[in-house]
């Protein structure tokens, strides 16, 4: 396989004896400092909060060459799919286009990786601020180097699945279309139960047959075949399809890893499309993301994960309206402002929207939208009263649900006519000291594939980097000494760190979830410090508040 070929520009070395950079990885030493807390009632029976400063040594290790990589979206032929697709095509071959604005030129606008930055430290002289691009800090692979290929039910060839979907301008449709002649998506997996009746009408391009086994082992001959055919060192799969209804959990069926195995052979009715391709790309170790709200990983599926050290994220891409939920909330409740009730409207007319006009296909959006501010209520019971049986519960979502909350509503509806320009609209309503309302409303108006494509190139580059990235726990004795090779091991398969871009992440069970957008993102950054043996960001900014 040959190496990536679209370089960056700047890079960055750390100098430090705690990095040892070699030909082939970056290595670094990382003190982790985190606080124990131990709550109990004192003498005097009140509720006392014992914190202790805790440290732990890591080594990380980072390969530095960047992998041929390939991205599989499964619903290729949709709105994201082709809007993926053109979009790495115009930056690729520095397609330029006009439309009513004037002269436009590619960028990847959107996306966390291509087109935000990373304080990276202070100059001593000028005490300036350092920001270097998000996509330098470690090695990542540009997206214009992606081999891209799906999957997809409906057998439309990429320019017309493009011209179906009414996303981009007429003058980028015509110039990209050329180099998507030959794009076809590959037949997929599809069960009508799982999504909408309505989306019938474009399967005409679908995996023959009811055996579950053997479309597991379809798929994965499609990832192996891709790979092949393109000289790959990775492929990284990506599900961008349809949003299907929730799965049941049915002890004996999807609960265990073996279960689900099980389950697959004996083509089990509640083994949805979305969970047969997880089981596929771990069985393949092609990391897999779920870009939709339903719940594919199953705990048979996360299980089988961390069995085969395979890498899986999600849930549902964190665009709009749940982004922006994710920065105000955190806002109001950290302002000590509580939010009373807040209500969601959306429409929509793009296939999405039609396929979630289906009751059964809305209540997993629902579900995915209505969960993001539980991390925020947790955190203040200042703000929300939790009572004794709040108090019991086991995780911070749980928490939140049975004590005190805000009303939380989400409608969407579909509109044909707005296409896709998604329109949201919230009403923050919250309570003022001394009784007083505040009320906030918002209105989010974008084309909703241009706000969702830049995310699903972010998730693909972030968990190919996340397979790169190993570690070692240095302890005891040892801790001083550098770990040997075969210490490292790979990061846990649930890949948390992507939260980010999602709106309703999983994570580690038995982990409570993050949906703050702010921590989230220093989650990643500070991740990515550390690799490089940098301490966290904090704005403790000394130099300003000290003589
Ligand atoms: P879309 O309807 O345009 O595309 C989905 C594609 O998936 C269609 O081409 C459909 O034929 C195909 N498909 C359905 N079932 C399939 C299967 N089993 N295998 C392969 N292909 C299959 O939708 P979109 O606007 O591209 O959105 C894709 C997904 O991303 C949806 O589930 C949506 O809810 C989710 N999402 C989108 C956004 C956004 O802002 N665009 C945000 C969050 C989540």
């Amino acid at each position: 396989p040959t190496a990536a070929r679209h370089e960056d520009k700047e890079t960055i070395r750390i100098d430090s004896p705690n990095v040892t950079y070699s030909a082939e990885d970056i290595k670094s030493r990382y003190e982790y400092n985190t606080t124990h807390v131990q709550k109990s009632t004192n003498a005097q029976g009140k509720t006392e909060y014992v914190a202790k400063p805790v440290k732990s040594t890591y080594e990380f290790k980072t390969e530095t060459k960047v992998p041929k990589t390939g991205l599989m979206l499964v619903g290729w032929g949709g709105n994201n799919g082709t809007t993926i697709s053109a979009c790495i095509l115009a930056n690729k071959h520095n397609i330029t286009w006009h439309n009513k604005e004037g002269l436009q030129t590619p960028n990847y606008y959107g996306s966390l990786v291509r087109a935000s930055t990373i304080r990276l430290g202070e100059d001593p002289e000028t005490g300036k601020d350092v920001y270097v691009p998000f996509s330098n800090l470690l090695p990542t692979v540009h997206p214009n180097d992606f081999v891209v290929g799906g999957w997809d039910i409906s057998g439309h060839s990429l320019t017309d699945a493009m011209t179906r979907a009414k996303v981009l301008d007429y003058d980028l449709q015509r110039q990209v279309a050329p180099y998507m002649a030959d794009m076809k998506p590959l037949p997929s997996v599809y069960y009508p139960d799982f999504i909408a009746a309505n989306q019938g009408e474009r399967a005409d391009n679908v995996i023959p047959g009811n055996d579950k086994a053997a479309h597991v082992e379809h798929v994965r001959k499609d990832i192996r075949d891709f790979k092949q055919a393109n000289g790959l060192d990775k492929v990284i799969v990506v599900w961008t399809a349809n949003t299907e209804r929730y799965a049941e959990i049915i002890p004996g069926v999807n609960d265990t890893a073996d279960n689900l195995l099980n389950a697959v052979k004996n083509s089990h009715e509640e083994v949805s499309p979305s969970t047969i391709f997880a089981v596929a790309c771990i069985l393949e170790n092609a990391p897999y993301i779920n870009g939709a709200p339903q719940n594919t990983f199953v705990p048979g599926a996360i299980q089988l994960a961390e069995r085969h050290r395979a890498f899986i994220g999600g849930d549902d891409l964190k665009t709009g309206q749940t982004k922006v939920k994710s920065v105000i909330a955190d806002f109001l409740v950290n302002a000590g402002i509580k939010p009373l009730g807040i209500s969601s409207y959306n429409h929509l007319g793009n296939n999405d929207g039609y396929n979630l006009s289906s009751a059964r296909q809305f209540r997993s959006k629902e579900i995915s939208k209505a969960s993001v501010v539980d991390d925020m209520v947790y955190a203040n019971h200042l703000l929300y009263k939790r009572g004794a049986e709040a108090d019991k519960a086991s995780s911070a979502k749980a928490v939140a649900e049975k004590g005190e909350h805000p009303d939380h509503i989400v409608v969407i509806k579909h509109v044909p006519a707005v296409g896709d320009q998604k329109v949201a609209m919230d009403d923050y309503t919250s309570e003022l000291c001394l009784g007083g309302r505040n009320r906030l409303y918002l209105t989010n108006l974008c084309e909703d594939s241009l706000l969702a494509s830049p995310l699903l190139i972010d998730l693909a580059i972030m968990a190919e980097l996340c397979t790169r990235v190993t570690y070692s726990a240095r302890e005891g004795p040892a801790a001083d000494s550098p770990a040997k090779p075969e210490e490292f091991q790979s990061l846990y398969s649930v890949l948390s760190l992507l939260s980010y871009s999602l709106k309703a992440p999983v994570v580690k069970p038995g982990s409570d979830v993050v949906n703050s957008l702010a921590r989230q993102r220093s989650a990643v950054t500070n991740f990515m410090r550390a690799c490089v043996g940098l301490q966290p960001e904090n704005d403790l900014l000394l130099s300003q508040r000290l003589w």
